[in-house]
C-alpha cells in the first residue's frame, strides 16, 4: 500500500535507538525526510547513516538535542530548513521516567516526568499543530505508554504524566484542526524489546529478587503473543497513523501489546 505521505517533513524525537528509531525507518522507507532527534550524537549520526543507506532517496537530518528543552526544540525546527511549523508529521517521544517507589520521588523527581512525558509533546503540538491545519495535512503521533490503560505499578511517573498528556490530546484532538486534516493519536506500547525495556526488567528484577531471565520469561508468559514486540513492528503502526488512509483515525488511543491488556475494549 502506498501510504501516500512521501515528500513530506516528519520530526521524529527520541530517534536514535528503539521505537523512536522504529517510527523514522519506517517512514524514511515510505519516502518521507526524517529529522531525528536524541541526546546521544554518536548513536543518533551513527543511526542516521543506517537510514540514508536504506533510504537513499530521502533527506535524513540528526540533530543531537535534548526535545525537553526549548533550545533542544528549536534546534529540531530549524534543522528542516524552516520553523516548527514546516513538519507534516511529528513524533513526540523522548524516554521514559525511571521505575521505583512513590514514597522515594520528590517534586523535582514529578517535575522531570511531566516536563518530557507530557510538557514536551504538548510543546511540540503547539508549534506545529495550527501550520498543519493551515496546509491541510498533519499527523502527530505520542508514543506514551500500555501504562495509560493498565497501569504498572513500578512505573507511577509513567502511569500520572502520560495520563495527563491523553486527556490534553483527547481535547485538541477533537478541536478546530479535525476539520482541517490534523490528527493526533497515541501509541501506547506493551512490552516492546527495546534498551528501555531491559532497564525496566532490571528494576523488576531488583525490586522482586529473581534474575532478569526469569523476570523476562515470565512477562512474555503473560502475553498472549508469548513474546516481546519488535520496534520495527511498531514503526509500521505510526506509519500506517500517519498516512494519508488513516485520516479517519483521530484521538484514538492505539495499542500494540500482543493481546496482553485483557478487556474487550
Ligand atoms: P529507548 O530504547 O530507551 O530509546 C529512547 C530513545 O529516546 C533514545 O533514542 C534516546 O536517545 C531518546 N531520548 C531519551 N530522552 C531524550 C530526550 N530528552 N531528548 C531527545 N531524545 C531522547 O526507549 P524505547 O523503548 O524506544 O521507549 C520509547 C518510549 O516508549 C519511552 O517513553 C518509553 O517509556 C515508552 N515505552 C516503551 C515500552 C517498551 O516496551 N519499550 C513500553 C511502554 C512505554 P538519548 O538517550 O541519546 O537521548
Amino acid at each position: 500500500m502506498d501510504l501516500g505521505i512521501a515528500g513530506t517533513w516528519a520530526l521524529v524525537c527520541g530517534a536514535s535507538k528503539g521505537l523512536g528509531l522504529g517510527c523514522a525507518q519506517a517512514l524514511a522507507a515510505e519516502g518521507v525526510n526524517v529529522v531525528m532527534v536524541a541526546r546521544g550524537a554518536e548513536v543518533l549520526q551513527a543511526a542516521a547513516g543506517r537510514l540514508r543507506a536504506a533510504s537513499p532517496g530521502v533527506a535524513v537530518i540528526a540533530v543531537a538535542a535534548d526535545i525537553t528543552s526549548a533550545e533542544g526544540r528549536a534546534a529540531a525546527f530549524s534543522a528542516a530548513g524552516g520553523p516548527g511549523t514546516a513538519f507534516d508529521i511529528v513524533v513526540t517521544n523522548a524516554g521514559g521516567p525511571p521505575t521505583g517507589d512513590f514514597r522515594t520521588w520528590d517534586r523535582e523527581a514529578w517535575l522531570r516526568a511531566v516536563d518530557a512525558n507530557m510538557l514536551t509533546p504538548i510543546e511540540l503540538i503547539k508549534a506545529t499543530v495550527d501550520g498543519m491545519a493551515a496546509r491541510g495535512f498533519g499527523r502527530i503521533v505520542n508514543i506514551t505508554s500500555s501504562a495509560v490503560k493498565a497501569p504498572i505499578d513500578i512505573l507511577g511517573l509513567s502511569n500520572g504524566a502520560r495520563s495527563g498528556l491523553t486527556g490534553f490530546v483527547a481535547g485538541v484532538a477533537r478541536s478546530g484542526i479535525a476539520a482541517k486534516g490534523v490528527t493526533i493519536n497515541n501509541l501506547l506500547p506493551g512490552k516492546f524489546d527495546t534498551e528501555r525495556l531491559q532497564g525496566t526488567l532490571a528494576g523488576a528484577a531488583a525490586q522482586s529478587g529473581r534474575s532478569v531471565d526469569e523476570v523476562r520469561a515470565a512477562q512474555m508468559a503473560q502475553i498472549p503473543a508469548r513474546r516481546f514486540g519488535q520496534p520495527q513492528e511498531f514503526g509500521a503502526i505510526c506509519a500506517f497513523l500517519c498516512s494519508r488512509q488513516a485520516g479517519y483515525i483521530n484521538g484514538q488511543n492505539i495499542l500494540p501489546d500482543g493481546g496482553a491488556f485483557p478487556g474487550t475494549f
